[in-house]
């Protein structure tokens, strides 16, 4: 096992990684930004090393600082989190080069998923189904009309380099996507530095359902359930929860081949997540692979019992994943993560600040993943979420009560949150009854 783990990464995330390590008997090394001094996860780590600027491009996204700080603190392994560094293929790469051990997948497997049109084509030809779509990127404008000519509209237009819910231009006729095209186009050159697009079918309706995986060096795949994320705002994930309402037996066992599949296809090791478009008849769709922790993996810990960044540790170090089948994990209970962002409930425009009170939920069921305490100030630079309030009951209802249960007992002052949002969210009848879909919010939030 390592002796010294960099995490290169920040707040909640940093937090939870410093608490697998210690479990192992890990030490950690922190960087953390110059806006960053006070952060949790800066105190919490054995040695800080400040590796640049408030803005992330000179401190978090800088890879000679980060490998820098690695190499004068002697650390022999990188936790990237996610975010930031995560999904970069060449830093993995230079991780390795300097003869430390990069916390996740091989270079090669986060470069093939983080192309989402070569992640397509890679995946279909292990019977990985997809929406029908462009084979590889698009060449030109015409070749997106005839396509989606071919296919039926609606159609969508993805940047292959993107994520984080952008670089995506839906078109619902033939003058629409002339348009979209260009648009996207230089979208997608200027967030990404690559313009090539590919276009699939759009659903009008669809859940998103993603699927836990854990692969390791001894060539195990095994999936570890499935997360519901439908509740989502502009693409963002707000409520995740396990198992999908959406999902029987017979479904999950199907959706989690096809993920293992679409793992073994990338010859993918360490966790990864595959996420799929499900339509109301039960049909399913690949979307995309990510090759890092994701924010929502605690409601896999919840009903699995699987710590999954002791799980990143191990296989990283060339052991086995500690559960060698699939059957030796027994998924129990319903879990639900709420995202708690620092912003304002009206505008949904960031709420940074000093937190002058706060009162964190507990009791049964009940778990918290953040980096506030009182007195923090949380800085204007980075994503706001601050904290992920998680709870498990022996079924979705009891979940449901926990949930407005310990949202009734989080308290935090000073900065404003979408905590009171979320307790709007579990009044709602269609959510309490699971029919929901990527467009929930939006029909919510015009109620
Ligand atoms: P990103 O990597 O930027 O998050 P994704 O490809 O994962 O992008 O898509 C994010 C969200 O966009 C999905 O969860 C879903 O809500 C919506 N979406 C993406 N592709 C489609 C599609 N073909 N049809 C309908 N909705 C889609």
């Amino acid at each position: 096992m390592f002796s010294k783990v960099l995490i290169a990464n920040r707040g909640e995330i940093a937090v939870r990684i410093i608490a697998a390590c210690r479990e192992l008997g890990i030490a950690t090394v922190a960087v953390h930004s110059a806006a960053d001094r006070e952060c949790l996860h800066a105190r919490l780590a054995d040695e800080t090393v400040c590796i640049g600027p408030a803005e992330s491009t000179g401190s978090y996204l800088n890879i000679s600082s980060v490998m820098s700080a690695a190499q004068i603190t002697g650390a022999d392994a990188i936790h990237p989190g996610y975010g930031f560094l995560a999904e970069n293929a060449r830093f993995a790469e230079i991780v390795h080069e300097c003869g430390l051990t990069f916390i996740g997948p091989p270079p090669e497997a986060i470069r093939l998923m983080g192309n989402k049109s070569q992640a397509r084509r890679s995946v279909a030809a292990s019977e990985v189904p997809i929406l029908p779509g462009s084979d590889g990127p698009l060449g030109s404008s015409a070749e997106a009309l005839e396509l989606a000519a071919a296919i039926g509209y609606p159609v969508i237009l993805k940047a292959s380099a993107g994520g984080g819910g952008r670089g995506m231009r839906l078109a619902w006729d033939e003058s629409e996507l002339q348009r979209a095209y260009d648009t996207a186009w230089n979208e997608a050159e200027r967030a990404f530095g690559d313009p090539t697009l590919y276009l699939e079918k759009y659903l009008e309706s669809p859940r998103h359902v993603e699927f836990q995986i854990l692969a390791d060096r001894q060539g195990r795949v095994i999936h570890l359930g499935e997360r519901e994320c439908s509740v989502q705002r502009r693409h963002q994930k707000l409520i995740e929860e396990s198992p999908s309402p959406a999902l029987g037996p017979e479904l999950r066992a199907e959706m989690g081949k096809a993920a293992v599949a679409a793992a073994r296809a990338a010859r993918y090791e360490n966790a990864g997540t595959v996420e799929f478009l499900l339509d109301r008849e039960g049909r399913f769709y690949f979307m995309e692979m990510n090759t890092r922790i994701q924010v929502e993996h605690p409601v896999t810990e919840l009903v699995t019992g699987v710590d999954l960044v002791k799980e990143q540790l191990r296989i990283a170090a060339g052991k086995p994943v500690s559960m060698a089948k699939r059957t030796q994990v027994r998924p129990h209970g319903h879990a639900i993560e709420f995202r708690i962002n620092a912003e304002d409930p009206r505008t949904f425009a960031p709420s940074p600040g000093r937190v002058s009170h706060l009162v964190m939920p507990g009791g049964p069921g009940v778990r918290v993943d953040s980096h506030l305490y009182a007195g923090y100030t949380v800085p204007p630079n980075y994503d706001s979420l601050v904290a992920k309030l998680l709870v498990h009951g022996r079924d979705r209802h009891e979940a449901l009560v926990r949930g407005r249960r310990a949202l009734a007992m989080l308290r935090v002052e000073g900065i404003s949150t979408n905590a009171e949002m979320h307790q709007r969210i579990l009044e709602d009848e269609d959510f309490q009854a699971g029919r929901i879909d990527t467009h929930f919010m939006e029909r919510f939030l015009t109620a």
